[in-house]
């Protein structure tokens, strides 16, 4: 196995169990004297040793800043059932903490370095898991990594890969980016990609071939269900609304009327699959395919409002060089939907830009606020749910944030 070693007090970070190795942290690179590469391949799995040569971790190598990610701390070696451990152990999380219920069949499994597994998400849906790769290593692991799940979840029997948007573009990647790595042709929606998940109660219709991520948002479940309490008697806009989840939560809350927007043609198809399929006969939803800047501009125009607003955009900002102009997207688009809120109406707004930590969002949330001169405050500050955990010792896995706000 190649070693990486680190310079002087390098390993400090590692020895708090943070999972990343920085380029700049590596003193020598040591390939085994019969490994006929010049460099270690991205995704290889290496040995990480501090200066003095003391064992530190294993981890998937990668080209780019973050070196290594490291899968294991202590130990030059991957423990044998180290996938079947790992995944049993974001399986028991699930259980313990309730997510897995007749009324819920839907859950983020692993969660990245929140479920100590750098680079690698799996989201169930029912019998069906998802998996997608954000590094080289985990895509050369995709088989033994399906193997373990269907060893260790017991409801779920088919695994679907589906890594063409998450996988470094830059890397050789050798093999299929998306397809089965485990069918089962009982299950349901295997062929089609179409599938009913439950997710607290209500059904909605996952197309994990065709879906955007790996077919559905399931990070909002917990802010959907907070939307629900808040829908009696409201009109509802619900913008961003892909599948409709908010929609589906609203309606079911009671609201007066909700409408649900979004630019794409085929999300707000499922929308309307969505609420049918929960509530036939429905007559206070209306679906629009349109620009979300431009629907609020010419809403606003007409003098239209709402007495409850869910903001969920896209991430604004997927690097740090895009933060600036991300927050005066959040700005703009939080002024307007503050400007058409009713007196006494609520706001759900929210980011999912890594890059934009907690305390940006408010303030651009606060800058659009004063610039229309409302009278704003705040009832929560939400985030990203319990199946997508935060590692303590790796801060950087904070990304989804919310804020609830009245508006006077
Ligand atoms: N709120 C959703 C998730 C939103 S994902 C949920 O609970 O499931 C972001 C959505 O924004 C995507 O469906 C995307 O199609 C849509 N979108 C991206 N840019 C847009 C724009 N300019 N106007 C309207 N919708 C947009």
């Amino acid at each position: 196995m190649t070693t990486i070693q680190l310079k002087p007090r390098k390993e400090e970070s590692i020895l708090r169990f943070h999972p990343w190795v920085f380029s700049g942290a590596i003193a020598r690179v040591t390939l085994d004297a019969d490994n006929p590469n010049p460099a270690p391949v991205e995704g290889e799995v290496v040995r990480v040793t501090s200066a003095d040569g003391k064992v530190l971790g294993v981890g998937h190598w990668q080209i780019g800043s973050i070196a290594v990610r490291l899968l294991a701390f202590g130990t030059g070696e991957l423990p044998a059932q180290f996938w079947q451990e790992r995944i049993a152990a974001a399986y028991a999380m699930r259980q313990r903490i309730g997510l897995l219920r007749e009324d819920n069949n839907v859950y983020r499994l692993i969660h990245g370095e929140g479920d100590c597994l750098p680079g690698l998400v799996v989201d169930v849906y029912g019998e069906t898991a998802v998996v997608q790769a954000h590094s080289v290593g985990m895509h050369l692991c995709r088989y033994e990594i399906a193997d373990a799940i269907v060893k260790t979840v017991k409801e779920v029997m088919a695994v679907y890969y589906k890594s063409d948007d998450t996988l470094p573009f830059k890397a050789p990647i050798e093999g299929e980016k998306t397809g089965w790595l485990v069918e089962q042709s009982a299950v349901s929606g295997q062929q089609s990609g179409e599938y009913w998940a439950t997710e607290n109660g209500l059904e909605v219709r996952i197309d994990w071939l065709r879906g955007q991520k790996t077919g559905f948002f399931i990070d909002q479940r917990e802010n959907r269900a907070l939307v629900e309490r808040y829908a009696r008697g409201k009109d509802v806009l619900n913008m961003f609304c892909y599948t409709g989840g908010f929609s589906l939560y609203a309606l079911r809350g009671g609201a007066r009327t909700v409408h649900s927007v979004d630019v794409s043609q085929k999300a707000i198809d499922l929308v309307n699959a969505n609420v049918a399929r929960n509530f036939p006969d429905c007559t206070n939803h209306k679906a629009v395919t349109a620009d979300a800047f431009d629907y609020l501009s010419e809403q606003l125009a007409s003098g239209q409002q709402f007495d409850l607003i869910i903001l969920d955009p896209p991430a604004f900002a997927k690097h740090r060089d895009a933060v600036k102009n991300a927050l005066r997207g959040y700005q703009r688009i939080n002024a307007k939907a503050i400007e058409m809120i009713r007196p006494g109406g609520i706001l759900f707004t929210f980011s999912c830009s890594q890059a934009v930590d907690k305390e940006a969002f408010r303030l651009a949330v606060f800058s659009a606020a004063a610039q229309t001169g409302r009278k704003v405050r705040i009832l929560h500050q939400l985030h990203q749910p319990q199946d997508h955990p935060i590692n303590i010792y790796h801060p950087e896995g904070e990304y989804l944030k919310g804020l609830v706000v009245y508006v006077e």
